[in-house]
C-alpha cells in the first residue's frame, strides 16, 4: 500500500518554490509563453519574513496591495546613539505583507491553464532523460524537461545533487509589537541597527509599522545554515534590555507575532547547470550587507521566468543556454558579490568603533547615494585594496594572538616566582 503513486504529472518547466523568486518566475513564464508550469509548495508565501524593501520594485510588480507600511526615511543607528539619517519627499522603502505579496502574484497565475500548483513537499530528484523526475512527499510524481530552484533556504537541489550552498547565513530573530509609540520624529523611519557582539554581529532592526505596531529584532551572521536559536533569542532578549532608546519605547508594549528566519547570503558559484537554474534565497542572492531578498527575488525570478521562455522556444535546455540567465545576474551583482564574500568576516566581524566611523560616513552621503548603497551594497573596491585589508586584518589578528600569549607567559611565570 504504501508504495502506490497517485499521480503523474508531466510538464516542460517544474518550479519548486512558491516563495517570491518562484512566483515570479512562474508568472513571467505563463504571461510570455504556453509552456506548461508545475509549482511546487506546501505553502505558497510561507517564509516568515516581513521585509523591508523598494517601493518602485513593488510598484513595478504591481503588489501595492499588500504594503504595510511607506517610510519618508532611513536611519542607520549604533548602540553609541551615533546615527545617519536621510529623509526623502516621497516614500522609497516599504515593508511588505509577504504572504499577501505571495498570495497576490498566486491569484494572477491562477488566471492561466497552462499553470497547475501542487500542494506538497518535493522530497526526491532524479536525473531522466528527458529531464527531470521530482517525487511528491504525497507520493505523486512530476517529470518536466527544464527545472527551477526555488525552494529558498532549504536548497532542495543542492541538497539532492551534492551542489554546494550559499557561504553564509544571516539569522534573524524578532517580533512585531504592537502598542508601540515610535519616537518623535522616527515614525516614518526605517531604522538599521548596528552589529555588536552582545545582540548580534548582522545588526537589527526597528520598523514603525502603523497603527502603533512596529517589528523590532536582530540577527547572528554565521557560516552555517543551522539557524542558532539559542543564541539568536538571547541577543534579541538583551536588545530588547538596553539597545536604546528602543528598549524604552519597547517596555510596554505588546509582543504579537514572532519575526524569525535565516536569509542565506553570498551566491553560489553556479546559478545553471544542465536542465536546472536557480533563483532567489535558493542561489544565495539575498543581498550581502544588508541582506535584502525580496526585490532580488522578484527580479531575479522575472530574469530566471525570461530565459526559461527562450529555452523552451528553442527546446534547447543545456547549461550552455542557460547561462544567458547567469551572465546577465553577474553583469549586474558579480562584483559586488564577490567582494562582499571576501570581505565577508572582517565586515560582520567590525567592531563598535568602525561602526560608529561608518554611520558618520553614511551620514555624508546623498538620500539617493544612500538607497543606491542600500540595494546595490555598492562601493566596489579594487582587488589590491581588498588584499591590503584583508592582510591587514589578519596581521592584526596575528599581533592580538602573539599579545596574548605573551601576556599568559607573563602571568604563569609571576605566579611560578611567587610560588617559589
Ligand atoms: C526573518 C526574516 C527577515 C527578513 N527581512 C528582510 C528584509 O527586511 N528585506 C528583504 O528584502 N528581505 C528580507 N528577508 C529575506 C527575504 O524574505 C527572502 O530573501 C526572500 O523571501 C526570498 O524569496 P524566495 O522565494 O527565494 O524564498 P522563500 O520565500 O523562502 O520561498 C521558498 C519556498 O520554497 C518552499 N520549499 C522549500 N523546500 C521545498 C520543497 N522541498 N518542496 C516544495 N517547496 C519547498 C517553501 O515552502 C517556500 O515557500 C528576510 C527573511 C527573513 C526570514
Amino acid at each position: 500500500m504504501n508504495n502506490i503513486l497517485y499521480a503523474a504529472h508531466e510538464c516542460d518547466i517544474a518550479i519548486i518554490g512558491g516563495g517570491l523568486a518562484g512566483l515570479s518566475s512562474a508568472l513571467t513564464v505563463a504571461v510570455n509563453s504556453n509552456a506548461s508550469v508545475i509549482l511546487v509548495d506546501g505553502a505558497i508565501g510561507s517564509n516568515r519574513s516581513l521585509p523591508l524593501t523598494f517601493s518602485d520594485t513593488i510598484q513595478q510588480f504591481g503588489l501595492e496591495g499588500s504594503i504595510l507600511e511607506r517610510y519618508h526615511g532611513f536611519a542607520l543607528r549604533t548602540r553609541n546613539d551615533n546615527y545617519s539619517l536621510h529623509m526623502y519627499d516621497d516614500t522609497p522603502l516599504v515593508s511588505l505583507d509577504y504572504s499577501a505579496a505571495s498570495r497576490q502574484l498566486y491569484t494572477r497565475l491562477q488566471e492561466y491553464p497552462t499553470f497547475t500548483q501542487l500542494s506538497a513537499q518535493a522530497v526526491r530528484l532524479d536525473r531522466i532523460p528527458t529531464g527531470w523526475r521530482i517525487c511528491l512527499q504525497n507520493k505523486s510524481i512530476v517529470t518536466s524537461n527544464l527545472l527551477i530552484d526555488a525552494s529558498g533556504r532549504a536548497h532542495f537541489t543542492a541538497r539532492q545533487l551534492g551542489h554546494p550552498t550559499p557561504p553564509m547565513y544571516s539569522h534573524c530573530y524578532g517580533r512585531i509589537f504592537s502598542n508601540c509609540h515610535a519616537p518623535v520624529g522616527e515614525e516614518s523611519v526605517a531604522l538599521f541597527l548596528a552589529g555588536n557582539p552582545r545582540h548580534g554581529n548582522g545588526g537589527g532592526w526597528f520598523y514603525p509599522l502603523g497603527g502603533q505596531r512596529a517589528s523590532f529584532g536582530f540577527a547572528r551572521l554565521t557560516n552555517s545554515s543551522q539557524f542558532p536559536a539559542k543564541e539568536c533569542q538571547q541577543g534579541f532578549e538583551y536588545a530588547l534590555q538596553d539597545f536604546s532608546p528602543y528598549a524604552e519605547i519597547l517596555q510596554d508594549a505588546i509582543p504579537e507575532d514572532i519575526h524569525v528566519g535565516s536569509i542565506p547570503i553570498g551566491p553560489v558559484k553556479r546559478l545553471v547547470y544542465d536542465g536546472l537554474m536557480l533563483v532567489g534565497d535558493a542561489a544565495g542572492q539575498a543581498t550581502p550587507w544588508a541582506c535584502m531578498g525580496a526585490e532580488p527575488a522578484l527580479v531575479n525570478g522575472q530574469l530566471c521566468g525570461r530565459v526559461a521562455v527562450r529555452t523552451f522556444r528553442e527546446q534547447d535546455f543545456s547549461r550552455s543556454r542557460l547561462l544567458d540567465y547567469e551572465r546577465m545576474w553577474k553583469t549586474r551583482n558579480g562584483r559586488g558579490f564577490r567582494q562582499a564574500v571576501m570581505l565577508a568576516d572582517l565586515e560582520w566581524q567590525r567592531g563598535e568603533a568602525v561602526w560608529d566611523y561608518s554611520v558618520n560616513k553614511f551620514d555624508q552621503m546623498s538620500g539617493s547615494e544612500m538607497l543606491h548603497f542600500l540595494r546595490h551594497n555598492t562601493p566596489h573596491f579594487s582587488l589590491p585594496l581588498i588584499w591590503w585589508l584583508l592582510v591587514y586584518d589578519r596581521l592584526g589578528l596575528i599581533r592580538r594572538s602573539l599579545r596574548d600569549r605573551l601576556n599568559r607567559s607573563l602571568i604563569s611565570m609571576k605566579l611560578k616566582l611567587g610560588d617559589s
